[in-house]
């Protein structure tokens, strides 16, 4: 039987703390953090988990609670403090430590490239505008996967593309870019994502991103319209819409953009996609998928009208986002039926207090088994990452929303054991 991954996922800026330590760079997050008013709760990501000091301890629970593999991020400023020029041995060292950690604990590492901590030099320097950005990146992927290709096999190259041309990775936090603009950052991402994929195959990997956008399902399982429709809808690619998965994933996949985008757009608006640019995507293509699913909008089909609920499930987490727990069961059905990859869900996971844990095992349980359905009706999904390890520092909303199976002092809550017992019930079935 195929190996199936457990694991969970975390990211650098969320839980490492240490955020001027061994000549770490500064990145956007240090700069929003000490910006009054960004972060909702006041809180900031100076100390955060204090993964940095506490990795062991991390890795530990990782085993205990049987998993096989653990997604972290690579801060790009550990390694490059200013993101281009000087290497920082010390940042290579605090990872390449990492690594031996999970290896010696059976646990294989797999690495993000980029979840959304720029240097704030490149920042301040124009970011993804900056005709030099894709150099920049380039580089500092080769100077990681080089690193450490003989110890890690698995890599994302940028985590949530979408959210990043929305905001929260790179571009001016409330700043509403024009969507030419966000075009063009997309676009980046695109031609980061293939010199990514480029160079982990030249040094033996395998190479993908982990991918999000609104996802519309079928609120009937074996309603053909609903399920046409529901695919139709989660891959659309509108004008002036950005958020989806397509503009994302068809580049990675296919090696090209869906051809709905040169019939949205004008030659001369798509005018800065080069030639060059569309060869370098054709011949470096993503062997594996990862989605980030935490909700879902059913579709159902009558009178003719297709109606949208946003509200499934009867609870509603911390956030106050909605809950369905077939998202996953439809999200990898979707994605596979019009991608044809291995998948993984690269996160999926619900805010909620500690009070309240018991929604958490709940929305665990109910969310991995039918996904597990959707593996046994033939789903080439191929891990699971529950999101996350730790409560931890959630971007602009701070400290406050508890995301964690386990809190930030490493004490464990119930859904810890929750998701202990589902991975060792299904390591017994698949
Ligand atoms: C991101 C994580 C984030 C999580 C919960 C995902 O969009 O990759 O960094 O913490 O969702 O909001």
């Amino acid at each position: 039987m195929e190996k199936f991954y457990w694991g969970c996922s975390t990211s650098s800026a969320q839980i490492e703390g240490a955020f001027d330590e061994d000549g770490k760079g500064r990145t956007i997050w240090d700069a929003f953090c000490d910006t009054k008013g960004f972060i909702k709760d006041g809180t900031n990501n100076r100390i955060a988990d204090d993964s940095y000091h506490k990795y062991k301890e991390d890795i530990k629970l990782l085993k205990e609670l049987g998993c096989n593999s653990y997604r972290f991020s690579i801060s790009w400023a550990r390694i490059i403090p200013d993101g281009c020029g000087k290497i920082n041995e010390r940042g290579l060292q605090y990872y390449s430590n990492v690594i031996d950690e999970c290896l010696k604990n059976g646990i294989e590492p797999f690495v993000t490239l980029y979840h959304w901590d720029m240097p704030l030099n490149l920042y301040n320097n124009g970011s993804f505008f900056n005709p030099e950005f894709l150099n920049w990146f380039s580089n500092y992927c080769e100077v990681v996967v080089s690193r450490f290709c003989d110890r890690v096999k698995h890599w994302f190259v940028i985590n949530e593309p979408t959210c990043i041309i929305g905001g929260l990775g790179g571009m001016v936090p409330f700043k509403i870019y024009p969507t030419l603009d966000m075009l063009k950052a997309a676009h980046v991402l695109n031609l980061c994502s293939a010199k990514g994929f480029e160079i982990i195959h030249k040094h033996g990997g395998i190479a993908g991103c982990a991918y999000c956008g609104p996802l519309f399902v079928p609120a009937h399982d074996d309603n053909k319209i609903e399920y046409k429709e529901a695919c139709r809808r989660t891959l659309i690619l509108k004008r002036d819409d950005l958020n989806i998965f397509s503009v994302f994933i068809s580049p990675a996949v296919e090696g090209k953009y869906p051809d709905q985008l040169f019939k949205e757009y004008t030659n001369e608006e798509l005018c800065f996609m080069k030639k060059e640019d569309f060869l370098l995507m054709k011949e470096n293509k993503a062997d594996f998928i990862g989605l980030n699913v935490y909700m879902a909008s059913t579709l159902t089909y009558e009178n003719g009208e297709f109606i949208v609920d946003k509200n499934v499930d009867s609870y509603r987490t911390s956030m106050d986002w909605p809950v369905y727990n077939k998202c996953l069961y439809w999200a990898v059905k979707i994605i596979q039926d019009s991608y044809k990859k291995p998948i993984f869900i690269s996160e999926n996971g619900i805010a909620v207090d500690d009070k309240d844990d018991c929604m958490r095992s709940k929305y665990i349980t109910e969310h991995i088994d039918y996904l597990m359905k959707a593996k046994q009706e033939g789903v080439n999904v191929v891990g699971y990452f529950y999101w996350s390890l730790l409560d931890n520092f959630e971007w602009f909303q701070g400290l406050r929303p508890k995301f964690g199976i386990v809190r930030s002092d490493r004490s464990v809550k119930d859904s810890y054991y929750t998701y202990k017992n589902i991975i060792e019930k299904y390591n017994k079935i698949i």
